[in-house]
């Protein structure tokens, strides 16, 4: 019997027993908020959650370390899959007392994801179910957030995610996008946009799976069904390609990234620059009309 490296129980994962891999575990997410300044004991905190390990994962722990959250959940409206996820997030919620907020883009904006895509595809609009996704979803997310008094938004991004996306935006040539990354996502501070952080930041995901499979938390463990075809899925299978030959090469990514990230912060956004907001909703953006409008715009024409 191989022995854990801290007591005399049997190993369980990487030379560690299960209670030392709980302990290992919760304490590098716990010095991960310390060190980068994530979260306070005092402030109200929304987990966005969508009912698989990683937010899973994050929502016990954060309730775990004392910190006062409410857990948010944004439903694309996909049939089955996501019907299956916020079954599981109720469930889990309620055992662990967390209040639970949902919100479905067939409630907010009209349409499911599935028409979304229909109603675009009809128009020669052709954007990809995981790009429409993400736009509405950090939309409501932050608009809600903003409605609930929210001081952070915490999401359960993990240093796999975080490494697709640095290499992502790298292979695009994407420097401004990749400036908004970090464990505090964005770039400067602004009373329109509600500060979302990562305490999962430094967790790789067979951490955060063996966590979850452990604490038995009812989470499905399959990707998203739409999400096969995505630039991310590509870069993500790639990486894992790469890694199986060369060992740590997501920690390498991010160690350099955390490394640059100060210097490409201070140059993408000027002393002084001010943020601006779109015309049609509100919210903060980068153009008149923002991201997930110009989509909303566009259902709305083909209806007229
Ligand atoms: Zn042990
Ligand atoms: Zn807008």
């Amino acid at each position: 019997m191989i022995k854990c490296k801290k007591c005399n129980e049997k190993m369980f994962f990487e030379g560690l027993c299960k209670k030392h891999f709980i302990e290992y575990f919760e304490n590098k997410i716990r010095a991960t908020i310390k060190k980068y300044n994530l979260l306070t004991k005092k402030e109200k905190i929304l987990v966005a959650c969508s009912g698989g390990k990683d937010s899973t994962v994050l929502a016990h722990i954060l309730k775990k370390l004392g910190y006062k959250i409410e857990a948010i959940t944004i439903d694309p409206s996909i049939k089955n899959s996501s019907r299956k996820n916020i079954d599981n997030l109720k469930c889990f919620c309620r055992k662990n007392m967390i209040k639970l907020h949902i919100v479905s883009f067939k409630q907010e904006t009209g349409y499911a994801l599935d028409d979304i895509k229909k109603e675009l595809g009809s128009k020669g609009i052709t954007i990809a179910y995981c790009t429409i996704c993400g736009i509405l979803k950090r939309y409501l997310l932050n608009k809600k957030a903003k409605q609930m008094k929210a001081e952070k938004l915490a999401t359960g991004h993990s240093l796999d995610d975080e490494a697709e996306s640095v290499m992502m935006n790298l292979l695009r040539g994407n420097i401004r996008l990749m400036a908004r990354l970090g464990p505090i996502a964005g770039v400067i501070k602004s009373k329109g946009f509600v500060p979302r952080v990562k305490p999962l930041y430094l967790c790789r995901e067979k951490e955060i799976e063996t966590y979850s499979k452990l604490k038995k938390f009812p989470v499905i463990y399959e990707r998203c069904p739409y999400a096969h075809s995505s630039y991310r899925e590509i870069v993500r299978n790639e990486m894992i390609s790469f890694e199986k030959k060369y060992n740590k090469t997501k920690e390498n990514i991010i160690n350099w990234f955390l490394r640059i990230l100060p210097e490409l912060k201070k140059k993408d956004f000027k002393k002084g620059e001010k943020m601006t907001y779109c015309t049609v909703c509100g919210e903060p953006s980068q153009k008149t009309i923002c991201n997930a409008c110009t989509i909303l715009e566009k259902l709305e024409n083909k209806k007229i």
